[in-house]
């Protein structure tokens, strides 16, 4: 099939926050790109790298207004056909909690050619800025990544079943059903004294983190309005401990009050 000449749709991941937590690759193409359609949270730097772009707001915030799905995918393959370079830029990697598959499927479907440029999700940006592995020898062999958000006309989700069943977890879209979240993992087996953080806004300066456990998450998923990971498992007992006993380093209060009243 010679239809007319297209370019290609690039799905590239912008990492979790901060500028120079991007791929050189993604970078090049950036600085190449015609069109960039960027998520809401998107840093002003990393667009600032494709000069010479149109930049599209196709964000979707929990709760606010955003372009509808099937549409996104729509002005991807059209703009396929006016452009060389065409990036579709999401928060974290595009693989994880971002619909690439859609995308992907309209760009089959439409004969367009397209690559993944993969970048650094959330739950390894929270874990660098806890100095925590997201696994641990011995004692987290298995971590999952979750999140509770269910579609709109999406069959029921087993999510917390899955969690329950390994040893470590980082929930995405979460925070702002804190009190939900408690209550399945809870009810699905995990003890009430299981240990989480949470972090909201890794990788940036004003990134915030806090230990608590499973029975006192609600109380502290309330304090967070930006985007946050929960983690959850055995290695942030050791952990809120530790920054417990560093107190006087740790320039957070938040951390300071949450590692002593939620390591118990
Ligand atoms: N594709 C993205 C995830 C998109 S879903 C990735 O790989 O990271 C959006 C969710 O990601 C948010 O609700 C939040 O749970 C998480 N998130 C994104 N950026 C974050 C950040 N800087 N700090 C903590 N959590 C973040």
């Amino acid at each position: 099939m010679s239809g007319p000449s297209t370019g290609t749709v690039y799905l590239v991941g912008a990492g979790p926050g901060a500028p120079d937590l991007l791929t050189l690759r993604a970078a090049k193409i950036l600085e190449g790109a015609d069109i960039v359609f960027h998520d809401a949270l998107v840093h002003p730097d990393t667009l600032a790298l494709a000069a010479r772009a149109e930049k599209v707001p196709v964000g979707k915030r929990c709760g606010r207004h955003s372009t509808a799905q099937r549409f996104i995918n729509k002005r991807l393959v059209d703009a396929a056909g006016q452009h060389s370079i065409v990036v579709r830029l999401k928060g974290g990697d595009p693989m994880l909690f971002g619909r690439a598959q859609e995308e992907i499927a309209a760009l089959e479907a439409g004969g367009i050619r397209y690559e993944v440029v993969p970048g650094v999700t959330a739950a390894l940006a929270a874990a660098a800025e806890l100095s925590t592995s997201l696994t641990q020898r011995g004692v987290a062999r298995s971590v999952a990544l979750v999140t509770p958000r269910v579609g709109e006309g999406e069959p029921p989700s087993e999510w917390a079943r899955g969690l329950a069943a390994v040893d470590a977890g980082a929930i995405y879209m979460g925070v702002g059903q804190a009190d939900e979240i408690a209550s399945a993992l809870i009810a699905a087996g995990k003890p009430p004294t299981t240990p989480i953080a949470i972090v909201e806004n890794a990788s940036l300066p004003e990134a915030r983190r806090v230990f608590a456990t499973l029975a006192s998450l609600p109380r502290f998923g309330r304090q967070f309005a930006g985007p946050a990971v929960i983690l959850i498992g055995p290695q942030y007992r050791a952990r809120a401990q530790v920054v417990q006993d560093s107190a006087g380093h740790d320039a957070d209060p938040a951390v300071r009050r949450a590692a002593g009243s939620g390591a118990g």
